[in-house]
Order: C-alpha cells, then structure tokens, then sequence
C-alpha cells in the first residue's frame, strides 16, 4: 500500500525528508501474533491494555514511561556505576547535570517521578490546604490529595477542547488562578503545581510569558511556584517554534530560562531524561530541602542514591544532557507529528495541535455513537490491540476516577486514546504501520459496542480495572 508522505518537518524546501538522528547498533525482535490469540490475550486481559502481556503486543504504543532507547554513550556510562552506599560519583555528575540544564541548587535522587511527588507533597502540604496546577495528573494529584490537599484546576479553556488551534494550550489561566487565590487564600495554597507539557491535555506546551506571569502573580502573593518537569524539554521545543523571540534559541536554553521561573521541580527520569527508571526532586530553597533530604532517607534511601543504584543515575546523567540537543527533540516531536498528520490526512479525529509526546485520538469523535459511561477510548485501545497488535492507552472517564466527595465518576470533557511514542525505539516505518491500523478501526467504527467496567480498584483504576464488552 502506497500513500503520499506528507509534509513534514524539514520538508520546506521541496522533498527534504528528515530522517532518525541515530543508527541502531542491537535489535530487538517483535513478535506478531494472529488475530485469534491476539482476541484471547484481551479477553485475558480483562480489555484493559495495562494487563496485556508485552509478548503478545507488536508495537508498543502504551506509554513513553521507562521505554525509551539508551544510547551507546548510555550504556558505556551504566559500566562507570559507583556502587557506593554514600557519596557515589556517580550523584555527583547526577547533580552536575541537574544543576547545569534545569537550574536548581539542591538535588535529590528518586526511583521515579513519584517517589519525588509523594516528598514534595508530604513536605509542603498541610491537611485543608489546595494546590492549584494546569490540569491534574494521575499520581501527581493522588499525591496531593493523599498529603490532604484539594486539587484545582486552573488550566486555560482551550485545553479542555481538543479541536482548538491555541499553540499553548498547557498554560494557566492566571485570572482565574488569581481568583481562586482571592477566594481561598494564599496561606492556604503551598505552591502551584505547572506541568510541562501537560500530558491529559495531549501533550500540550505551557508557554514562557505564561511562567512568568505566573512568576510575577506568586511572588507577589508568596506562594511557591514548582514545575512538574518530566515533558519540560519537549515543552522548550514548541517554545522555540512558536513563541516569538525564541527561533534562534536553543533548546537548553529555552529549558534553563524557564525553570528560573519556578523554585524546585519534580522529574519523572522515564520520560525526556531517557532513562528506563529513575526521577529526580530539586528545590532552591535551603530550609526545603533540609526538610525533604530528611524525608528521602525514610522512604527512597540516602540522599545520594535516593532508591537508584550509581549505574542508573551515571546513565540519567548522560541522558539529561543528550535530552536537551536539537536535533533529539526536533527528531522525536518531528516522529510524533508524522503520525498525527497521516492521521489527520485520512480523517480520523485526534487532538490538534499534535503535542509532544503523543498522538491522542478522540474518541468521542470516533465513536459518537457510544455515551462516555460505555468507555469509549478503552473501547478504541482495545479495537486497537485486535485490529493489528498495537497497544495504546485509555485517558478518559477510566482515568479520572471518581469525585473523593460523591463518588461518582468523574466525567472528563476529553475522552481520549493516546498513541504513545517512547524515544528513540521505533521508526518512521513503525508510524506508517500504526496509522494504517488506526484507519482500519476508524473504517469499522459503527460496529463498535462498548465495554462495562467488572472490576474496579480504589486507587488509579484504569491501571487494574477489568471490562467486559457490551452486547450490540
Ligand atoms: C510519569 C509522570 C509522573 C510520575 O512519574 P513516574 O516516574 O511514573 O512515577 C508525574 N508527572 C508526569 C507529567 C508524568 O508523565
């Protein structure tokens, strides 16, 4: 099957293609199952494509979390791992680097994003406090909540319409951020939580003149401003493309600028920092940190090591600097919106404008005939995973949960399927594969009936939650 490659990145001056800034030096077969037992895994699996087993996934589009490609450099950096209990070398290049790309002056290892929430949480926030952020993220709110604080959201209108054009729809509305800190009062608002990109927004950028409105708004008002900065090097991309003064800035530098806005931040190493598991906490306040490098010890390990063995945090190193080159984040946004335009180009409704990380189909576009109570985008990743092995994931009604106060499910506007591209591993071949089975469910989508939720645990259920499909 042939079809037109579209325009891409690079592609101005006539037929330019742009290619994967890297080689592959080792491979890792896939395994393609028939349709017969690839029907069998999900019923195994509950139609929930967290309990699929990776052998019987071909292409693994569940998350960009841990699945990312090391590079040799890497690899040769996992062979310098000082295992010492206290005071690895290998903390300190950790240190150098967080230091040297975001910023901070105080840093503490972590075994991933997490385990830096839970400390940042338990630290700053008190029973009855509220924490206001642009749109939740699963454990970050859950931390939040389970430190006794209320989650705001303050995240522009935009964001919640996926059909929108906006270039930064991860940025805060800082009227409405502004009224809430009237309202509720800034005694009782420990920071405000910025994410960039915002993941359940689809990937979408928080813009530079909104972090310092932002910056201006909590000095004023003496509240801390910390940065969820797992995405933040993909978010410096779109700033770079879009935000006028930044073209001719590199995206270290974009990243820099714009953590001296914010007074800490918390890492998920999985993602932009191309490490398989590792995150990181940093703060500049002294008396903060006292308090947080107190804490690691209780339930990460020394604050040396924070939970990593010296190998993983000489490989986080490496990978922190290789995550801010150009042509890295030029390359692995140019993959993601590849997919996204074929997509487009064949009519299939997804969030625009494509974002960093992921391409997110809308399911209720999708499917229009199906109400959110049937699950609409766990329905789609699980026609997905038949149609052709390709495993993605539900950010939808499953992934809300339930409202703590009724118990109702939360009824996000957006019901999304998101197609996850980990860094570095798969190519522009792999994309065209991907899309084609997207096309092949869209084609067949009024023969798609729904699932029912059959089990349901109490916290993040759509990591263990079991469906079972609805009759026609
Ligand atoms: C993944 C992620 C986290 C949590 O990090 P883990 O390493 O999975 O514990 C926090 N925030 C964002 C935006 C994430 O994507």
């Amino acid at each position: 099957m042939t079809h037109e490659i579209p325009q891409t990145m690079g592609q101005q001056l006539g037929r330019r293609s742009w290619a994967e800034p890297w080689k592959v030096k080792m491979v890792e077969p896939l395994r393609m199952i028939s349709r017969e037992d690839r029907a069998t895994a999900l019923r195994d699996a509950g139609y929930n494509t967290f309990l699929l087993r990776s052998d019987d996934v071909y292409i693994d589009l569940l998350t960009d979390s841990g699945t990312s490609a090391m590079s040799d450099r890497q690899w040769a950096g996992m062979m310098l791992g000082d295992e010492a209990y206290a005071g690895s070398r290998n903390f300190y290049h950790l240190e150098e680097a967080v230091r040297t790309h975001y910023g901070y002056r105080h840093v503490l290892p972590t075994h991933q994003g997490r385990g830096a929430e839970h400390l940042i949480s338990q630290t700053l926030i008190k029973a009855g406090d509220h924490i206001p952020g642009n749109m939740y993220f699963t454990t970050t709110r859950l931390h939040q909540e389970l430190a006794g604080g209320t989650f705001h959201d303050v995240i522009v209108a935009e964001a919640h319409d996926p059909e929108s054009l906006a270039p930064f729809k991860g940025d805060v509305d800082v009227a409405k951020l502004e009224a809430l800190i009237g309202q509720i009062g800034a005694d009782r608002i420990p920071y405000v939580s910025l994410a960039g990109t915002v993941n359940m927004a689809g990937g979408q950028p928080v813009s530079m003149a909104n972090v310092r409105a932002l910056r201006e708004l909590t000095a004023r008002n003496g509240i801390r401003l910390l940065l969820d900065a797992t995405r933040m090097a993909e978010n410096a991309f779109f700033i770079q493309e879009r935000e006028p003064g930044y073209a001719d800035r590199s995206i270290a530098e974009i990243l820099f600028e714009f953590c001296s806005y914010t007074d800490g931040a918390w890492m998920s190493a999985k993602k932009d920092n191309l490490v398989n598991i590792g995150g990181w906490l940093a703060v500049n306040d002294d008396a903060v940190y006292e308090e947080l490098r107190n804490l690691v010890v209780v339930y990460e390990g020394l604050h040396t090591y924070g939970g990593m063995s010296g190998r993983d945090m000489e490989a986080l190193a490496i990978g922190i600097e290789e995550s801010v080159s150009d042509d890295h984040i030029r390359a692995r946004i140019g993959q993601v919106r590849y997919l996204g335009e074929l997509l487009v180009d064949w009519g299939v409704p997804i969030v625009l404008p494509v974002g960093g990380h992921a391409v997110f189909l809308d399911a209720r576009r999708f499917y229009p005939h199906l109400p959110q109570d049937a699950f609409p985008a766990q329905t789609l990743a699980a026609e997905l995973y038949l149609d052709s092995g390709v495993r993605s994931m539900e950010r939808g009604i499953a992934s809300a949960g339930r409202d703590p106060a009724t118990g109702d499910h939360i009824r996000p506007r957006l019901e999304l399927t998101r197609l996850t591209i980990p860094r570095r591993v798969y190519t522009q071949a792999h994309m065209d594969v991907v899309a084609e089975s997207v096309k092949a469910v869209h084609d067949a989508r009024e023969r798609a009936t729904g699932l029912a939720m059959v089990y349901e645990p109490r916290y993040l259920r759509f990591f263990q939650a079991r469906f079972e499909p609805l009759s026609a």
